[in-house]
């Protein structure tokens, strides 16, 4: 936890403990929160946290409570992906969606320029895809290779990196930190035994400005971003209110625009395809996470005629 008194750890207080209802109203990484402060020993003691105003969520198998916050009050993403191996627009329409869903703001940074040979050509696919999103260019190999990023660097702003392993996300705050903080290069490994390795998750900027870089962040799944999904494709949901049918299922139907807009060229079939599977996988997650709520209520009223039989003296085999 960091305070104007620096780091320090802190825990809930048992009154904070017993109140809690879900999973997710634990703090999480970016909450902001009300303490008393450590006294020589022990732990600065959490009594509050303050509504956050943004929120990743991670749906755990399970009733839709059992939700869990990744990160919390990100006012910017940084959407990592680099120009050369990593450079993939479908990937990015997901990564679109996911952000403005949890309310923060989306800025694309495109990482090592200098492994691109055609970063104009790749500049205008990406302004296609997300539009009136800031896009930036960044290089690690250039003393200025970072310069476009910095204005993004205030005080009090708080910043979290989303990417594939491997595009620069750790290089990226090394830079910014002015130290290497954290391992590059894979050295800090993907595998199941990152949870129990206490790593930094927030780091506080010289300026005053800070970055959460979370594994959690690196799984995120489609969960319900019905709405972010509707943002990142605007373009869509704005040509389907021209079609002629109100419920045009832009397959076949006479005077749809989707399928005009495919043909003149003005919607790409890569785009239009990717909409659907992404479209498709969110009506999947919610269907799955509704299942899953009524079968957990029918696990929780079978288990209530289990203890009342067992009262009773009734036995069930
Ligand atoms: P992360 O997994 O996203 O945190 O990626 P890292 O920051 O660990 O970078 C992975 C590898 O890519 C490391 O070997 C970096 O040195 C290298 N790398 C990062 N940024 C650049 C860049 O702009 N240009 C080049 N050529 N290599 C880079
Ligand atoms: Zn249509």
């Amino acid at each position: 936890m960091i305070s104007a008194q620096g780091e320090q750890f802190a825990e809930t207080s048992g009154k904070f403990r017993y109140e809690v209802e879900n999973v997710s109203d634990f703090p999480a990484v970016g909450d902001f929160v009300m303490i008393d402060c450590a006294q020589s020993m022990g732990n600065a003691i959490i009594h509050h946290i303050l509504p956050r105003k943004s929120m990743f969520i991670r749906k755990a198998v399970g009733p839709a409570h059992k939700e869990q916050v990744i990160a919390a009050n990100i006012d910017t993403v940084f959407i990592c992906m680099s120009l050369n191996n990593d450079f993939n627009l479908r990937r990015l329409e997901r990564y679109l969606s996911i952000c403005w869903e949890s309310g923060a703001a989306p800025v694309v940074v495109l990482t090592k320029a200098d492994l691109c040979e055609n970063t104009t050509e790749k500049l205008s696919s990406v302004e296609a895809v997300a539009m009136g999103v800031d896009i930036l260019i960044t290089s690690a190999i250039e003393q200025d290779g970072y310069e476009q990023v910095l204005p993004y660097i205030k005080e009090g702003h708080t910043i979290a990196l989303i990417g594939s392993s491997g595009v620069g996300k750790s290089t990226l705050i090394n830079r910014l930190l002015g130290e290497n903080r954290i391992d590059t290069n894979g050295l800090r490994n993907d595998d199941k035994g990152r949870h129990t390795t206490t790593r930094r998750e927030l780091f506080l900027l010289p300026n005053g400005g800070l970055i959460i870089d979370t594994p959690g962040m690196r799984e995120l799944g489609l969960w319900n971003v019905a709405e972010g999904l509707d943002k990142t494709f605007s373009d869509i949901e704005e040509l389907s209110v021209k079609c002629r049918f109100k419920n045009c299922s832009h397959t076949a139907e006479p005077g749809c625009a989707v399928i005009a807009a495919i043909e003149n060229g003005d919607l790409s079939s890569e785009r239009w395809q990717s909409y659907q599977k992404l479209k498709a996988e969110n009506a999947y997650a919610e269907d799955a996470e509704s299942y899953l709520v009524a079968k957990e209520q029918k696990r929780k009223n079978i288990a209530k005629t289990v203890k009342a039989d067992k009262a009773k003296g009734i036995i069930r085999r």
